[in-house]
């Protein structure tokens, strides 16, 4: 992990432009969540964040998070935390225990792990699916032709309510058909949310309709 304590500017500066690309698309600030992504940043550098009024945050592991989250959420009540990385069934215990999203359902066994903890603990992380809408072969995610009807398995097989989306577009493609083709598609699925947007361009997103952006190095600094 790194112990280099970033300064809360790359906060700041990624709050203004989340401000500035609000403004251009006519959205509210409001209609945008910052998911300030802290892999691999221990809770000393993760601290000047929350000092500076960052609330929610994104882990990729669950083991990671646990290691570091609990101690934090004790510190700072009303911390929100989401899971951004793939899921293991065997981890579905732990991860609806400790976060409030989860953006990677991406197959059935992960749905049936999550629908079974979830009644069980009695606890409801808001669900995004993931899309791999490069369908690229090494990357999570259901393919975009598939979507449709795995968001309706979702529903009707395991019960789950599925609030959004997540796509990661393939590194060297440029990211608006990615998230011109994920805001579609959860448009005629009745989904209102949209993970979509990282350090290079969560600005994109939002002008395509992003609801969360997910921020790592732009905020904490190079991993
Ligand atoms: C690491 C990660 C991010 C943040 O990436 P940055 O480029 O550092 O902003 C966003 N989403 C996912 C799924 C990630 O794993």
């Amino acid at each position: 992990m790194s112990v280099t304590a970033p300064s809360p500017s790359g906060l700041s500066f990624v709050e203004g432009e989340i401000v500035r690309a609000c403004r251009d698309a006519r959205r509210e600030r409001s209609s945008v969540t910052l998911v300030a992504v802290s892999k691999t940043f221990d809770a000393p550098a993760i601290a000047p964040v929350i000092a500076a009024g960052q609330r929610v945050f994104g882990e990729n592991r669950v083991q990671e998070a646990k290691a570091k989250w609990p101690d934090l959420m004790v510190a700072h009540p009303g911390l929100k935390l989401h899971l951004i990385g793939p899921l293991q069934s065997n981890k579905a215990k732990e991860a609806v225990a400790l976060f409030d999203a989860i953006h990677s359902v991406d197959r059935p066994s992960i749905c049936e792990a999550l629908a079974k903890e979830i009644v069980k603990q009695d606890r409801r992380p808001e669900l995004f699916v993931q899309i791999n809408t490069g369908e690229e072969p090494q990357k999570a995610g259901i393919a975009p032709s598939d979507t449709d009807d795995f968001i309706a398995r979702c529903r009707e097989t395991y019960g789950l309510t599925i609030s959004g989306l997540m796509c990661i577009p393939p590194l060297d493609d440029a990211p608006a058909p990615h998230f011109a083709l994920t805001a579609k598609i959860a448009k005629r699925n009745g989904l209102t949310q949209l993970s979509m947007g990282m350090s290079a361009d969560f600005a994109t997103a939002i002008e395509f309709g992003a609801t969360h952006v997910r921020v790592g190095s732009a905020i904490f600094g190079k991993r």
